[in-house]
């Protein structure tokens, strides 16, 4: 006889890829889901959990850190499985996945980056925002990034809030600083930095920035440090100036832009320079260091439909700088086998469904969720009602599935295959012993945690064996 998949007698059995926020809010919405019997397996490539709550919120934003508690009690639930050190497509390849499980849910995010496609790019000292972020967060790929800050001046290129969490680090006072959870590598490096000054270059004007008036307002609050606003970029085209009566983030961002011009220099002993409508031409080395970057400035003016468009003028300038550091999008990166878009960097889907390339049919039983899904924006609250809406997808579909041959559906199936593969798995309980051990070491000093950033310490200190 056959169950319906998802019934007591037949619980669907679903494997999560990712163990960021939107892989625990479609673990969420699968909980609740009414009538809904449903076995989790959550597989993730870093032993630690939490994705970009870990690795990319700002060391010096830990209240935001505080929604893993709600992952945490989604992670313990007896339905759910954690599988962390297990990356999908090396450890574990999509078509086995496809045998163990029922349906799939990729959560796996954007952790690309986009390059600025100018000369100068690959010198020394030139680097994606995505790197610093991980150094400075301590995620183990970027543990032994070469970060140099002997020199006084850093261009940040970008104005979305990544940018603005990278420019603060960078100057912000080190005894603040060392009460919060950055990485310990990264708080020895600020303390001996000799940055004195951080260029944040917005290729469109401060109507236009992308950036949230949180972020900016916390600029003007930094202890020790200048903002430095040309009152000549505030001077709005009339185009811009008309945008902001229907948007209030820009609208407020623009009055907090003026209100920090008129303190401009109060001779703190660092400085955030904002400037806007210019564009990176050119990295400029020397010797194979960043030394600088060559800027355009822009203009934006209107084309024939009305709309804004941003154009170069021709009057070139140069920044002195020893570090570069781009923050221009994070960009989805291909999963093997499972297909991409490669013009919007996302996994193509509708409605969650993932399909077999833009504009095809639904692949049966596999998913997706978050960034991934689509594309590196919002907050980490937006990920919420996307998870939602795939699960609605994943439920809709789930008589159909029932047609689907068994394969190897036992629970134990994967744990014998990652065993065969000498895959070390990271249990949630690994992660309790760890996350204990971080948190013990914090407290003795003050601090929230102090971050465990290599894979092998990690592994080591709950007694597993590290396996390359
Ligand atoms: C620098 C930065 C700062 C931010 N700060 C804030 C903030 O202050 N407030 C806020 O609300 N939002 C913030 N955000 C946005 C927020 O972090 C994102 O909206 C959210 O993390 C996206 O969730 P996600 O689950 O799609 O991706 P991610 O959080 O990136 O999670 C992806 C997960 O997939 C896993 N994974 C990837 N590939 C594989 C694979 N092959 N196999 C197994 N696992 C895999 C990763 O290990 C990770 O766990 C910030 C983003 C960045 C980049």
């Amino acid at each position: 006889m056959e169950h319906l998949l998802g019934s007591a007698d037949t619980p669907v059995r679903i494997a999560v890829v990712g163990a960021g926020p939107a892989a625990f809010y479609a673990i969420e919405a699968l909980l609740k889901s009414p009538g809904l019997h449903a076995s989790i397996d959550v597989f993730n490539r870093l032993p630690t959990p939490f994705g970009l709550v870990r690795d990319g919120v700002a060391p010096d934003h830990q209240s935001i850190k505080a929604v893993t508690r709600i992952y945490e009690r989604l992670a313990e639930h007896p339905q759910v499985r954690y599988f962390g050190n297990v990356t999908i497509g090396r450890d574990v390849q999509l078509a086995e996945l496809q045998r163990c499980y029922d349906q799939i849910v990729l959560a796996v995010g954007a952790p690309g980056d986009r390059q600025m496609e100018i000369p100068g790019e690959a010198l020394r000292g030139s680097a994606p925002a995505t790197a610093f972020v991980g150094w400075y967060n301590g995620h183990p790929d970027y543990r032994d990034l070469a970060v140099d800050l002997t020199h006084e001046r850093v261009v940040v290129v970008g104005n979305g809030n990544v940018a603005m969490d990278v420019a603060r680090i960078l100057v912000r006072d080190v005894a603040e600083l060392a009460q919060t959870d950055i990485a310990d590598h990264a708080l020895a490096a600020l303390r001996t930095s000799r940055v004195r000054e951080v260029v944040v270059l917005g290729r469109r004007g401060p109507a236009q920035a992308a950036f949230t008036n949180a972020e900016i307002r916390e600029f003007g609050e930094l202890h020790g440090v200048d903002i430095i606003v040309d009152p000549a970029d505030l001077v709005l085209d009339p185009l811009s100036a008309a945008m902001l009566d229907g948007n209030r983030v820009a609208a407020a961002n623009v009055r907090t832009l003026h209100a920090l011009a008129e303190r401009g220099a109060t001779g703190q002993p660092r400085r955030i320079v904002m400037r806007f409508l210019t564009s990176p031409t050119e990295v400029l080395g020397d010797g194979g260091q960043v030394c600088g970057v060559r800027v355009e400035r822009n203009a934006l003016v209107p084309n024939a439909a009305g709309e804004l468009t941003l154009v170069g003028t021709g009057a070139y300038d140069t920044i002195a700088a020893g570090m570069v550091l781009r923050s221009i999008g994070y960009r989805g990166v291909p999963l093997p086998d499972v297909p991409f878009d490669a013009r919007r960097a996302v996994i193509p889907n509708v409605d969650g469904r993932v399909t077999a390339g833009v504009g095809g049919a639904p692949i049966a039983g596999l998913y997706v969720v978050g960034w991934a899904k689509r594309g590196p924006s919002g907050v980490i609250g937006t990920n919420k009602p996307d998870a939602i809406a795939t699960v609605a997808s994943m439920v809709a579909d789930l008589p159909q599935l029932s047609c689907r041959a068994a394969g190897d559906r036992a629970p134990a199936a994967i744990e014998q295959l990652l065993e065969w593969r000498q895959v070390t798995p990271f249990s949630w309980d690994d992660w309790r012993k760890l996350d204990a051990h971080e948190r013990e070491r914090g407290a003795d000093v003050g601090r929230p945690r102090i971050k465990v950033t290599r894979v092998a310490e990690m592994l080591d200190l709950v007694g597993k064996a590290h396996v390359t």
